[in-house]
């Protein structure tokens, strides 16, 4: 997109975004959420819409859902119903959904969101409303189509959001805070490629200055944080070139293709009207008390930005660590249990638990695809590993060879250190003993050094730390290797 056209336009982006609820069972019946069983296999006659079945409220969505509603500054609604959604589609059994729909029971919120330059920006979250997924049908068997339904009934809360996002990175922004504040409530697992976090943007253009809004257009099924940023630009320039060609822009749902990144219509939308909404008459109203509200807030843990800059405040961390580090509430929560226990309650010992969990951390996570907890690093052996750096019993070296042997491990650093005689050489006189003996057997680059190729100096401390398998202290051995090189200059 040109600037000289975003000069003239502004879009203005709304999203819809739904969420899978970490329930261990179904919205409306006792059948087990959990993602890899066999096709069918979670079922039972309630989510398999069987006459004369009943559902009944799963309490733990209903918990989840006013985690999110309080979470994101809604009010909730004291008494809310569900409504039926009526369609016919082969993964949807019942023929109509259970969902929210005059009534959610969470409105009116909103999120301060935080732009890539620092800014804050407030975006209005209109309704969060609890309903259940659909079935999935599959296609892959040549002709026929399968249709498994485990994820029929399966618990989803849809986020609706005002329309007031104005770019791409702003709808990128917010995806991003909502996926975080999911993760924290421990009510989603925010994995949007496993289809956990769904997002449909609403996107429209206006001229800048305009008061009215364009014609919206709904694209479909975005399947991953970029695809939405993708997404939602390929749109707008597609409705600013209509739009400069005098062309109308049509009310439709538009689907992205993620290989020629662009949108295309894929049907016309429904209208509400389509979905023949009326209450359900299976279930009972929700009737959420004052102190049901209070009991669920109490259960709210301080949110990422807050964290993040009580990272930066109590521990002295850049705030570039402290963002990497409460990213994932399970990284952010790994780390101040290590800071804990650490014996050198200093900010460098701090500073080093961060840049180990940065660094070597996140590379075992992504080689092994495991989260923290799935490594099994115990958050004491990180604190004890820096503090044997700090006591200046290991060097910086030794430690990063070890840390690989941690994950799992029954042994502590310690105990590696002393089974592996790893501790640091830092006797004066036995590591002159190894310089004397490296500069003797390199006399060649000793003639060079003296000739003026300084630069070789590295050469002989690496040669000393070979000698000593990384053990020698390399503070010291510089301060010795530049008093013997130069001694006989
Ligand atoms: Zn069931």
């Amino acid at each position: 997109m040109t600037p000289e056209f975003l000069e003239k336009y502004e879009p203005v982006i709304g999203l819809e975004v739904h969420a899978q609820m970490l329930t261990a069972t179904k919205a409306f019946c006792g059948c087990s959420t959990e993602f890899n069983s066999p096709p069918n296999h979670n079922t039972c006659p309630i989510c398999l819409g069987h006459p004369g079945t009943l559902p009944a409220l799963n309490e733990n969505l209903l918990r989840f859902i006013v985690r999110m509603g309080l979470a994101t500054n809604c009010k909730i609604r004291p008494r809310s119903i569900f409504a039926r959604k009526n369609y016919f589609y082969p993964d949807l059994p019942k023929g109509y959904q259970i969902s929210q729909y005059e009534t959610p029971i969470c409105h009116n919120g909103f999120l301060e969101v935080e732009l890539k330059d620092g800014t804050m920006k407030r975006i209005g979250i209109t309704r969060i409303h609890m309903e259940e997924d659909a079935g999935k049908s599959i296609h892959d068997f040549g002709a026929e189509t399968l249709v498994d339904l485990n994820r029929a009934g399966v618990p989803l809360i849809e986020i609706v959001s005002e329309p007031d996002m104005r770019s791409s990175a702003e709808a990128y922004a917010y995806l991003t805070a909502i996926k975080s504040i999911v993760t924290y409530l421990g009510i989603c697992d925010g994995n949007m490629e496993e289809g956990s976090l769904r997002c449909d943007a609403n996107v429209s253009v206006r001229l800048r200055g305009a008061e009215k809004f364009g014609q919206k257009t709904e694209v479909k099924n975005l399947n991953s944080f970029r695809n939405v940023q993708r997404a939602i630009e390929s749109e707008i320039e597609r409705q600013i070139g209509l739009v400069e060609l005098g062309r109308p822009v049509i009310h439709q749902t538009m689907q992205f293709d993620d290989n020629k990144g662009v949108t295309r219509p894929m049907r016309t939308k429904e209208e509400a009207h389509d979905y023949r909404y009326f209450p359900e008459p299976d279930l009972l109203p929700v009737i959420v008390s004052p102190d049901y509200i209070e009991e669920v807030r109490s259960e709210i843990p301080e949110l990422q930005r807050i964290r993040r800059d009580r990272f930066v405040a109590d521990y002295k961390l850049p705030k570039y660590d402290a963002d990497v580090l409460t990213a994932e509430k399970s990284v952010a929560d790994f780390f101040e249990e290590s800071v804990q226990s650490l014996a050198s309650k200093s900010d460098e010992s701090r500073k080093a638990i961060s840049n180990f969990i940065m660094g070597d951390v996140m590379r075992l996570m992504s080689e092994r695809k495991e989260n923290i907890l799935q490594l099994k690093l115990q958050p004491h052996y990180l604190s004890e590993l820096v503090d044997l750096i700090q006591d200046k019993t290991i060097s910086n070296k030794i430690a990063k060879d070890i840390f690989p042997d941690l994950p799992g491990s029954t042994e502590s650093p310690k105990q590696i250190v002393e089974r592996r005689g790893l501790v640091q050489v830092t006797d004066a006189d036995a590591l002159r003993k190894t310089i004397l003996e490296v500069i003797a057997a390199n006399q060649d680059n000793l003639t060079k050094y003296r000739a003026g190729k300084t630069n070789l100096f590295g050469f002989f401390v690496g040669q000393v730390m070979k000698a000593t398998q990384g053990k020698a202290n390399p503070e010291i051995v510089n301060e010795l290797m530049k008093a013997e090189l130069e001694s006989h200059a």
